[in-house]
């Protein structure tokens, strides 16, 4: 069996349950104000966005559809060029439908940068970004976000989504990995 990577004890809690569930409750009626009376699609990115996504939609009081794309990242070299692989595209069309993109966080802006363009070739009505987290300071393309839950500083976060090697998404809260965090475990 493989031993997940689980290490609570060396995790700094960041954002709280509390704060993120207000926060959440808080974008989601302005979003129901927003787009009030208009057509709304929800385009979440796999797989960081589920656990945010799950949980601002049920504070969407409007009615609303959903859909998902999923993206890879090649290597440094090449994302910083802005180059994104699609792995999954949207089921449904977007043309003239109101979209907004639900992102867990924008880091250097590369995936956003190239998502938006590749979504606005196909002519929707609109298109706004709502993300949970903003690590500015590690932008390198100029992004527009229309919604912001969160700034975090230039740290690497999990929880609430947000993986560390596919684990910790499961984690209420975000967390910043302390020291000894990242080390292998002792041999058995
Ligand atoms: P960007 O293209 O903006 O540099 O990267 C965005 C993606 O990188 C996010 O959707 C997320 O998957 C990943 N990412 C960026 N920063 C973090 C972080 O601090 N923690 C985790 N778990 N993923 C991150």
């Amino acid at each position: 069996m493989i031993q997940p990577h689980w290490r609570l004890e060396q995790l700094e809690t960041f954002i709280t349950e509390e704060q993120i569930q207000q926060r959440v409750a808080e974008l989601g009626a302005q979003i129901s104000e927003d787009y009030r009376g208009k057509d709304l699609l929800l385009v979440a990115i796999l797989k960081g966005s589920v656990v945010f996504l799950a949980d601002l939609m049920r504070h969407i009081t409007i009615p609303h559809s959903v859909d998902f794309m999923a993206t890879s990242s090649y290597g440094a070299a090449t994302r910083s060029a802005g180059i994104v692989r699609i792995l999954k595209d949207l089921d449904i069309p977007i043309l003239d439908r109101n979209v907004l993109i639900v992102e867990d966080i924008v880091d250097t802006g590369h995936t956003l940068n190239y998502l938006r363009r590749m979504l606005l070739s196909r002519e929707p009505a609109s298109l706004r970004v709502v993300t949970l987290l903003d690590k500015r300071a590690r932008r390198e393309v100029d992004v527009p976000l229309d919604y912001v839950g969160f700034e975090v500083p230039n740290a690497f976060v999990i929880g609430y989504g947000l993986d560390y090697a596919e684990f910790y998404r499961n984690l209420p809260y975000i967390a910043i990995p302390k020291e000894g965090f990242f080390d292998e475990p002792p041999e058995e």
